[in-house]
């Protein structure tokens, strides 16, 4: 069945056949029809001529005495010329279906067992057509008084009948191969033109240039290819946007690894040229500098790790029931000597206690960042005030500061990669611009939402909501 199926794969093919199935079925099945139609009205018309004359016949058989006298020459004369007149024969039966006439003079005084004889011989007029022979019988029941005297039987030469149908037979052979040879030339055009938008949908793609180019797609056809080149326009864009941003993010990237690699090279080189009689401490100072160039090096590089990881789908989650109390407390405590010695002060609220199905590893990074940031963007004597809420179908969580703020036209643009909204300020306290793309892509996992509020100077308040259930999306 398959294999038929693929036979008809291309749609030029399958309008091809189901035109001509359509076109040439009613008219095969028409011809028949007419010419079944025109078999019978010639044999049904024959039939009543006949019976009308086997009718006139009984009529004298009965008004001359025949049954009781069958010598009568008037009468067999009369048999006769009607025999010649249909070039076939007049035979008369008594009711005891014995012959008392044959104008072919050849059953006269045998009994004729025919099928048609005996039931008209209970009354009824019966026909046949007898194909082989080319002949046509009519045999009518002689009724006197409700009570059958006899059959009259006549047969006629069917030939002309014959002729008729053979003509027609080959008249509408020869239609029909019109008709055939009609259909196929419709079908083959209809197909053609059926098919042949898409054909040129497909032209109009192979000549946009390859890749996701500017180019746009304006097959005009039917309105199907433009509702084609409309969705294939809009996914040509989005797999631009796409691109860009890869190829955007690919330089971001070899650029801010270089940044690390090209200090570490300067101060190797400033090593090496000073020659002798420099100082240990200078050398330690060198050293000590290059060593922190490569902690922000493995500092980036483990930051697009985590991003990385971040952007897989739902297959990556290690989902399980977790106390979010618990996990704010645990990440607070890591973060306390840190904060101690920027002396900003940690703070934690939380009004119920809530458990949440998450990832539990992606979730902490997301809250870590979150927290990090508002120490690390703070002022000596600042707070970090996190707090934890629930309904009954999400948990929200504010990690809120007293810190720098951000400025108003860079809130749109701190979830980008790479973004910095201080470049200076950032890079001096080991920032990457990666911690909230990490945050919102961990977030997003979850199905959640993170929203965030700010005045320079201020500070800035991030709100995270993300749903007590973890959700698995359909693939
Ligand atoms: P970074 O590694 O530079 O901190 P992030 O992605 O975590 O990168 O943050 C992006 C930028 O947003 C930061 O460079 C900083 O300018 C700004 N930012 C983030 N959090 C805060 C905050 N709590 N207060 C002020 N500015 C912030």
């Amino acid at each position: 069945m398959n294999k038929i199926f693929q036979k008809f794969h291309s749609l030029r093919k399958r309008s091809f056949f189901a035109i001509l199935f359509v076109g040439l079925v009613p008219s095969f099945i028409l011809t028949i029809l007419s010419y079944q139609f025109l078999r019978d009205r010639l044999i049904s018309s024959d039939v009543t001529d006949m019976a009308t004359q086997a009718a006139l016949i009984s009529d004298e058989l009965i008004s001359s005495d025949y049954f009781s006298n069958p010598d009568q020459e008037a009468i067999n004369l009369e048999l006769s010329s009607v025999g010649n007149v249909y070039s076939g024969r007049v035979m008369i039966l008594d009711n005891t279906l014995m012959v008392i006439k044959d104008t072919y003079d050849m059953y006269e005084g045998r009994t004729m067992v025919w099928e048609n004889a005996i039931i008209s011989a209970y009354g009824d007029t019966t026909s046949d057509y007898d194909e082989e022979n080319r002949t046509l019988t009519v045999a009518i029941p002689v009724m006197v008084e409700e009570e059958v005297k006899g059959i009259v039987i006549i047969t006629e030469s069917a030939e002309y009948i014959e002729t008729i149908l053979e003509y027609y037979r080959s008249f509408g052979i020869l239609v029909f191969i019109i008709i055939l040879i009609l259909i196929v030339a419709l079908a083959i055009a209809l197909s053609y033109f059926t098919a042949r938008p898409l054909i040129h949908v497909k032209k109009a793609i192979d000549n946009l240039s390859k890749g996701f180019g500017d180019g746009t797609l304006n097959v005009d056809e039917v309105a199907e290819t433009v509702d084609i080149s409309e969705a294939f326009n809009r996914y040509n864009s989005q797999m631009k946007l796409l691109d860009d941003s890869r190829q955007e993010f690919v330089s971001n990237v070899s650029h801010e690894l270089k940044t690390p690699l090209t200090s570490v090279k300067v101060l190797a080189e400033s090593i090496t040229s000073m020659g002798d009689g420099v100082p240990v401490e200078m050398y330690q100072e060198f050293m000590t500098d290059i060593v922190s160039e490569i902690d922000r090096e493995t500092k980036i590089v483990n930051d697009l790790l985590s991003l990385v990881k971040m952007d897989k789908t739902d297959a990556t989650m290690d989902v399980s029931p977790v106390n979010m109390n618990e996990l704010i407390e645990i990440i607070m405590r890591r973060l306390k000597p840190i904060a101690e010695k920027q002396q900003i002060e940690l703070v934690m609220e939380s009004f119920r206690p809530v458990t949440v199905e998450m990832d539990e590893v992606k979730f902490s990074l997301a809250l870590s960042n979150l927290i990090e940031n508002g120490i690390k963007y703070n002022e000596p004597g600042g707070y970090v005030h996190v707090s934890l809420n629930a309904d009954h179908k999400y948990c929200y969580i504010r990690v809120e500061d007293s810190g720098l703020g951000i400025p108003e036209d860079s809130l749109d643009h701190i979830f980008e990669r790479f973004y910095r909204a201080d470049k200076s300020h950032s890079r001096e306290i080991g920032g990457t611009g990666l911690g909230l793309a990490i945050t919102q892509n961990a977030i997003r996992m979850h199905h959640g939402e993170i929203k965030v509020a700010s005045t320079l100077g201020e500070g800035t308040t991030f709100d995270v909501r993300v749903p007590l259930s973890y959700i698995k999306e359909e693939a």
